[in-house]
């Protein structure tokens, strides 16, 4: 399995879109690694973690050849994740003139489907395309696509909706794929018992700084979540465990997320990242 981080970013990217705070300054005058779009992740160059609104800044950037992409598992509906306009530019009125003969399958929660078949309607007139389709993600409930299976499990994120968190699987290759969310259900960890995972991907929206927000993460959650994986016997001496989801609200560069999180054994994920199983 390969996986590669496009966006690393929280809601507001860093630098922040409208921030001028010394953590988005900074970042803006250092570049690199420090700058943050907003979160999406690719797996084996066809499946899709999010529509993130940096899409095609991603494409630009990495060489994507999005035309290959079969599924887009989307986590929940808010706009840093689910830019539900952008694909409706798959379609061959006006805007694809050739992709692949298969619709896109965009699985969601029923208000990830329902906003997707609105951006259509509105965009067209009517909510069905030939060119994407919507299915109804549901938790624990196996998707199959080619070589990968996936398992969307329940996050703790916004109670208005099913947010989801996802367990990607290949042959031995198990990687969960937890953003955004707060600490997670015992009924998660009951699911996990025993999967022995490659990659923990967690949410840290707020760094060392501290969060009572509940619906996202910190460095303290985030141990608590690798605590309770250890428990579930899910870790193994290889699993690799990385933050994401970075906001400037943990008002640190990629170099001191990258020291202080080494020091707690988690990998501080950056633009671009990219990580490979055989
Ligand atoms: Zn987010
Ligand atoms: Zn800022
Ligand atoms: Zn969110």
């Amino acid at each position: 399995m390969e996986i590669r981080y496009l966006g690393t970013g929280a809601a507001e990217g860093i630098p922040a879109v409208f921030c001028q705070c010394e953590t988005c300054r900074k970042a803006a005058k250092q570049k690199g690694k420090d700058i943050r779009t907003r979160a999406s992740t690719l797996v084996n160059g066809k499946l899709l973690l999010d529509i993130s609104p940096d899409l095609y800044f991603h494409k630009l950037c990495y060489d994507l050849d999005l035309w290959k992409l079969k599924a887009v598992c989307v986590t929940h509906s808010h706009s840093d994740h689910f830019d539900s306009q952008e694909l409706t530019r798959r379609s061959s009125a006006n805007y694809c003139h050739i992709h692949s003969e298969r619709p896109l399958t965009v699985y969601g929660n029923s208000k990830v489907c329902r906003m997707g078949r609105e951006s259509f309607k509105e965009e067209f007139g009517k909510e069905e395309d030939p060119s994407v389709v919507f299915l109804l993600a549901q938790p624990f409930s196996e998707i199959r696509m080619e070589e990968l299976t996936v398992i969307p499990i329940p996050a703790n994120h916004d109670p208005r909706e099913m947010c989801f968190i996802y367990l990607i699987e290949e042959g031995e290759t198990l990687i969960l794929y937890a953003n955004d969310t707060g600490l997670l259900g015992s009924e998660v960890y009951d699911f996990l018992k025993g999967k022995r995972l490659s990659l923990v991907s967690l949410d840290c929206t707020f760094g060392f700084n501290k969060y009572h927000g509940g619906t996202h993460m910190g460095i303290e959650e985030n141990l608590a979540v690798v605590k309770h994986l250890e428990e579930a016997g899910c870790l193994t001496p290889s699993t690799v465990i990385t933050a994401t989801h970075f906001s400037h609200n943990c008002n640190m560069s990629h170099q001191e997320l990258e020291q202080r999180l080494g020091e707690a054994g988690i990998r501080a994920a950056w633009d671009g990242m990219m990580l490979k199983w055989k």
